[in-house]
């Protein structure tokens, strides 16, 4: 069985159940869910405080969850005016502002050290999903035996344990989600392997979503996270585990990128813009974190392990073509997320994150990514990370040799403002 959203006069408000190849049935291995049809489950134990200047009264936050704060960052995030404001809110609080663009498992177990050494029983991580993710890690691996690396649950199989010190996310770019899920992505330059960690001790204890901290983030930048955050709502919708809650989530926060991207691209200082932009990106993230993603992140790790694309300009540079692949299979439910986001057609919605990309300066051809055609094949093998068994079209090499060939170079001139939206 699966569960079809129904338009009604004011957009998709209903769910009819059809019977379907099984899809929509699985195992949420974090959280031990099932989504099956008309059996599905959702949680979500992060208390969520959103709005401008949430992170400016931090202070009382940090004290009702612990007495030695760490203040945990990196060099990007502490060039920022803003950080002032947040580190006179923990005073005493060091600061660890190591975490790398793409923080390796070295990092992690640093952080962990640090927090046991110190005997520090909160953290405030302040950052994009790489600080965030790192300091989830962080947190959960201080509690754990002494003188273990992450490296043994990163890569080694084995589940976190369910202890962890209390941590509070604070997101500057509205993208990652990282700041409502139980995901971190880690990387092991020694194995070669970037990859996500998965486990419901990952979960931060509260998320502060302060739309006034993306303010200062880049036209890139704001693309690229932009763009992961509505791959999070897309896969989520189309995951083998997709299920209603999910699907409410991810529809709404995909209308919101849609209806805001441009502005914030065009104005870093659109209030408004940022605002609705960080409440997607934090919807996103809660409409991912069930369901999981699918072919567009497998595919964005090699991406950015190789060719050191960034997550969200990774995950946005096969989107589009992502869209075209699977709407043959999602039929009418794709075509019910396009109509929920005002557009004509899922086409009319591809061609529209093609836009988004020229318009953030994000790459669209192999050529501008630095993809030469010698190393395709090998990019292809490197795609199949599990996440691939969850897209709901299985996915074989050729298919995904021929989805980059269509990258090869502009096959057609750049659509104009899309119709329909
Ligand atoms: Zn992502």
């Amino acid at each position: 069985m699966r569960l079809y959203p129904r338009l009604s006069m004011r957009g998709v408000s209903e769910f009819e159940v059809y019977p379907a190849n099984g899809v929509g049935a699985g195992v949420d291995g974090a959280h031990g869910m099932r989504s099956s049809g008309s059996w599905w489950a959702y949680r979500l134990p992060t208390e969520v405080l959103f709005g401008e200047g949430r992170a400016s009264a931090l202070g009382a936050q940090v004290t009702a969850l612990g007495r030695c704060p760490v203040l945990v960052t990196d060099a990007v995030v502490g060039a920022q005016s803003f950080l002032r404001g947040i580190r006179s809110e923990v005073p005493s609080a060091p600061v660890f502002d190591a975490v790398e663009a793409n923080p390796t498992v070295g990092t992690v177990d640093a952080l962990a050290d640090l927090l046991r050494v110190q005997g520090c029983d909160v953290v405030v991580a302040v950052g994009g999903g790489s600080v965030m993710d790192c300091a989830k890690a962080g947190c959960a691996l201080a509690r754990g035996p002494a003188g273990q690396s992450i490296r043994r649950y990163h890569s080694g199989g084995e589940a976190l344990g369910p202890d962890r010190v209390p941590l509070i996310a604070v997101p500057t770019t509205s993208g990652t989600g990282s700041e409502v899920t139980p995901f971190a992505v880690l990387d092991d330059p020694e194995k070669g392997l970037k990859a996500p960690l998965s486990s419901p001790s990952l979960y931060p204890t509260v998320a502060v979503v302060d739309p006034a901290l993306t303010y200062s983030m880049p036209l890139r930048v704001t693309a690229s996270t932009g763009l992961d955050a509505l791959s999070h709502a897309m896969e989520g919708y189309w995951s083998r585990q997709h299920q209603p809650f999910c699907d409410m989530l991810a529809m709404e926060a995909g209308r919101l990128v849609f209806e805001w991207f441009e502005a914030v691209c065009l104005d870093p200082f659109d209030s408004e813009g940022r605002r609705w932009m960080a409440y997607a990106a934090t919807l996103a993230g809660a409409a991912f974190q069930i369901p999981k993603n699918a072919m567009v992140h497998a595919c964005s790790f090699p991406l950015s392990s190789r060719f050191h694309l960034p997550h969200g300009t990774a995950c946005a540079f096969v989107l589009d073509a992502a869209i075209r692949f699977n709407a043959p299979a999602l039929g009418d439910r794709l075509e019910a997320f396009a109509a929920y986001c005002g557009f004509a057609s899922v086409e009319v919605m591809a061609a529209e994150v093609r836009r988004f990309k020229r318009l953030g300066g994000l790459p669209c051809t192999l050529e501008e990514a630095g993809i030469p055609e010698s190393a395709l094949e090998s990019l292809v093998a490197e795609s199949f990370h599990p996440l691939m068994r969850n897209n709901p079209v299985e996915v074989q090499p050729e298919d995904l040799l021929r989805l980059y060939a269509g990258l090869r170079a502009e096959a057609t001139p750049d659509p104009g403002p899309a119709a329909g939206t």
